[in-house]
């Protein structure tokens, strides 16, 4: 039995769902609660929600949501380029200086809410790999 708190554990008896966890994350909102916020800046996690003290500092984001984002920027800027006959005939000095600014402005934009969807996902699931650690379960 160890002394640290229990936390994000697959064994504290509540149901989870993804689809809760992706909506309040995606609001940046705590996944657990809803009501704190998830992050203390731009991207960095708050390690503790301050409304009902879930650890959400175990969710290890990692590269996913910087996959996604690409994955949504990617479409959202690539598809036009490609469909839209009319900005082939544009200068591609033109097609760069325009492009880049909105690539860089949906990328940076995007990113908070679906690094908030993914830490909703994962504690959705409970996939937190600080988990095992926190709690008094042996494994
Ligand atoms: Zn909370």
């Amino acid at each position: 039995m160890t002394n640290l708190p229990l936390a994000a554990t697959a064994d504290d008896g509540e149901t989870r769902s993804v689809w809760t966890g992706m909506k309040r994350g995606m609001k940046r909102r705590c996944p657990h609660c809803g009501e704190g916020k998830l992050f203390a800046g731009y991207l960095k996690v708050e390690p503790v929600c301050a409304a009902c003290g879930h650890a959400n500092g175990l969710y290890r984001a990692d590269d996913g949501p910087a996959y996604f984002t690409i994955l949504l920027v990617g479409h959202l800027i690539v598809a036009p380029l490609l469909a839209l006959s009319f900005i082939a005939s544009m200068s591609p000095i033109l097609i760069i200086v325009l492009g880049l600014p909105l690539t860089a402005a949906a990328t940076l934009g995007a990113l908070p809410y679906i690094k908030g969807a993914w830490i909703g996902v994962l504690w959705g699931t409970r996939a937190s790999p600080g988990d095992e650690m926190l709690t008094d379960k042996p494994y």
